[in-house]
């Protein structure tokens, strides 16, 4: 359904509302924006809560970043947006935000690509790490541009997340996705525990895309690292220590039960 200009300003402060409140922005952080046509986006501006905008707030630029018409100033990750629209013709809208969960992985160097929830691996395949790049400079956008074509969300390593899709809603249902799979791969990291789907289950998955989300699903590649299923197991670590070394190990774990029993 194409939506008019008034429609997609009034879903753009929507949205904004719902990271706002679902605490994955704070003060001025986030984005949103919309392709209008093939010469004009509709963005959120720079230096406002993104959940208190109104649809007059919005501003209109070109492809190259530039104001078109809006009285407020143009977002500096404007770049990040314009980089998908240019790299996805088939994506209409594009969400960045700062979810903690997820942006905790992203800052612990860690992507969300395990094979742990079918739901995920159909709808997303997994959510890969994009390097660094300072916000705001052609670092950021070179730094996602290789990941771009392949995923539908990124995260972005020490900043967030960025999820886009072929309109408002699926962008912004996808950062829902990202934050929520994040906090679930953290509850299994505190578990101690994952079970990672097997290459022919992962397999399925992706080869459903097309059922589940129509023709226009694009096809996703089951890679080495993406997602990772559990026919793809880690070398298991060695380390290397000293009998003295190992002594000392030993009477400092039987300490610490001791320890424990006497509580
Ligand atoms: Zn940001």
């Amino acid at each position: 359904m194409v939506r008019t200009e008034s429609e997609l300003r009034q879903e753009i402060v929507e949205i904004g509302r719902w990271i706002h409140r679902l605490g994955f922005v704070a003060a001025y952080d986030g984005n949103i924006s919309a392709r209008l046509d093939n010469y004009r986006i509709l963005s959120t501006p720079t230096t406002i809560s993104k959940g208190m905008m109104a649809p007059d707030d919005l501003v209109v630029v070109d492809y190259e970043g530039k104001k078109i018409s809006g009285r407020r100033n143009v977002t500096s990750e404007i770049a990040m947006h314009l980089l998908v629209y240019r790299r996805r013709s088939d994506v209409q809208a594009v969400v960045h935000a700062h979810p903690p969960t997820a942006t905790g992985y992203a800052a612990a160097g860690l992507s969300l690509n395990k094979a742990l929830v079918s739901e995920v691996v159909l709808s997303l395949g997994c959510i890969p790490l994009a390097g660094y790049g300072t916000p705001g400079t052609p670092e950021l956008t070179e730094a996602l541009a290789p990941l771009v074509n392949s995923y539908d969300a990124l995260l972005m390593a020490n900043h967030g997340v960025v999820t886009y899709g072929g309109d408002l809603m699926q962008a912004y249902f996808r950062m829902e996705t990202v934050e929520h799979f994040a906090k679930i791969s953290l509850v299994t990291e505190l578990l101690g525990r994952q079970v990672l789907l097997s290459e022919t289950d992962v397999d399925k998955l992706l080869a459903a895309r097309q059922k589940y989300f129509g023709s226009g699903a694009r096809s996703i590649e089951r890679s080495a690292s993406c997602p990772i299923s559990d026919g793809v197991r880690a070398e298991p670590e060695k380390i290397h220590v000293s009998a003295e070394e190992l002594a000392e190990l030993v009477s400092e774990a039987v300490r610490k039960i001791g320890g424990k029993t006497r509580c």
